[in-house]
């Protein structure tokens, strides 16, 4: 089993969603606190985002925020956090929070959430780490999507190894508990199908 030190949660910045995606994020904030796993997180007040830091640090959490200059206005930058980075780029703040944590989760999201959790998920793909990577089906939110990567795996597009990467639950719980206990491709897996 694994043991997380921080995890990166990965979720959508809108503000127009309905208040069950936010009680989705605060579960996951309470849970991940009440494990003594920090949040490493995209560091604004908005939407998901500030709905799981927030309920991380009212559990005793610790949450760590990378956010970019740019961005520091946009998504109302969490001055409350146990740490705040602000950084340049939005390829700094992905490297910075990949690199700070040892699991990722999607929460539900738009464009930049899926960005975000593919871009970790390829990485694993590649052996550019080896860190495990999930999405928070709550509701069924990734239901079409888990479709979708299945059709890709029985096309051939992902291949065989691969096709379980991305853990998935509905519930925070039992999603970290996936987390820790997956196992993960390695770069000979991918080495020995990819060459002729
Ligand atoms: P969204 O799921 O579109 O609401 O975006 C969630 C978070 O992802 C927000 O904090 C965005 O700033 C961030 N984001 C959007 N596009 C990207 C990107 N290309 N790379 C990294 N993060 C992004």
């Amino acid at each position: 089993m694994r043991k997380f030190a921080r995890i990166a949660v990965y979720c959508g910045s809108s503000n127009e969603v309905d208040g069950r995606w936010l009680d989705v994020a605060r579960a996951m904030g309470r849970c991940l606190a009440e494990r003594r796993i920090d949040v490493v997180f995209g560091g604004g007040q908005v939407g998901l985002m500030g709905a799981v830091a927030d309920a991380a640090l009212a559990a005793g959490g610790r949450v760590h925020g990378v956010i970019p200059e740019k961005l520091f206005d946009l998504e109302l930058g969490h001055r409350g956090v146990t740490e705040l980075e602000v950084v340049q780029t939005m390829h700094q703040r992905k490297h910075r929070m990949a690199e700070l944590s040892d699991g990722f989760v999607a929460l539900p999201g738009g464009w930049g959430t899926l960005e975000e959790i593919f871009e970790v998920t390829t990485w694993t793909q590649l052996g550019y780490h080896h860190k495990p990577v999930g999405l928070l089906n709550a509701f069924g939110f990734y239901d079409s999507l888990l479709q979708f990567l299945s059709n890709a795996a029985d096309e051939r597009f992902i291949r065989e190894p691969h096709r379980g990467m991305l853990q998935h639950a509905a519930e925070p719980a039992a999603l970290l508990d996936g987390l820790a206990s997956c196992s993960l491709p390695t770069f000979d897996d991918l080495a020995r199908r990819v060459r002729p």
